[in-house]
């Protein structure tokens, strides 16, 4: 694994398709990194309304209830605000939409760091799961949106020309990967707080206590790799172009 200089970002932009995602995949390491002075925000791509088994669930109140959830979970753990696109969930696509909308976002808050998925995790063997459609479509379209089209201002050029959205380079992508990582972050002193972020989610995790206990289990195995108690798990590229 290739020995990383240590990460201290200083303004960080999780993206992600749905509630709930960010805390499975980053939580702690946004708590850590706050706790040490930086601005994190998140951007959640869809609405959020269509992962029950509910039947009887409005799927508008759904999106309401998923989005105070994820505020809920931010406040925990220190984000400075939730952006919230209003994309289709279950039908997201690397649309020049959906990246223009990324976009946007990356030339506001203008991070140092940007955290997604892995947009090569398609599916699990080992796990037995497929990676959600919406997951692959956002990794991907972030990546897109991180190098060039943030970067270049003839990119989506009303955002300058209207907006008055300056291009940015964004210095550093991380990009979970529970399986092939290069990078993991320490959140020894942190897995309790992204453990009750994670909580605030009551709408979509309902059996709290035995997902507590398997995400536990996942950031102990992670950990071991780097010899710490409990790690998130990246994909790290510090970009130089
Ligand atoms: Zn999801």
């Amino acid at each position: 694994m290739k020995d990383f200089p240590i990460l201290k970002p200083k303004i960080i932009l999780g993206v992600a398709a749905h509630p709930d995602d960010l805390e499975f995949s980053i939580a702690g390491s946004i708590a850590k990194w706050t706790a040490a002075g930086a601005k994190a925000y998140y951007l959640i791509l869809t609405d959020g309304s269509k992962g029950t088994e509910d039947r009887s669930a409005d799927p508008k109140k759904m999106t309401i209830i998923r989005r105070q959830e994820q505020r809920d979970a931010g406040k925990l753990i220190g984000l400075s605000d939730v952006f919230f696109e209003n994309f289709e969930d279950g039908t997201l696509e690397n649309s020049l939409d959906l990246k223009k909308a990324i976009c946007r976002i990356i030339r506001k808050v203008k991070p140092d760091t940007v955290l997604c998925m892995d947009p090569t995790f398609i599916y699990s063997a080992e796990r037995g799961m497929i990676n959600h459609t919406d997951h692959r479509a956002g990794a991907m379209a972030t990546m897109d949106s991180v190098y060039p089209l943030s970067r270049d201002h003839l990119s989506f050029p009303e955002l300058l020309n209207d907006e008055h959205l300056e291009p940015h380079k964004v210095k550093t992508l991380l990009m979970t990967n529970f399986e092939n990582h290069n990078y993991g972050e320490d959140i020894t002193e942190y897995v309790d707080i992204k453990l009750k972020a994670l909580a605030a989610h009551v709408s979509q995790i309902p059996d709290i206590e035995q997902r507590s206990d398997m995400v536990r289990q996942w950031m102990a195995n992670i950990g071991s790799k780097y010899d710490y108690k409990y790690a998130e798990a990246f994909v790290r590229l510090d970009l130089s172009l």
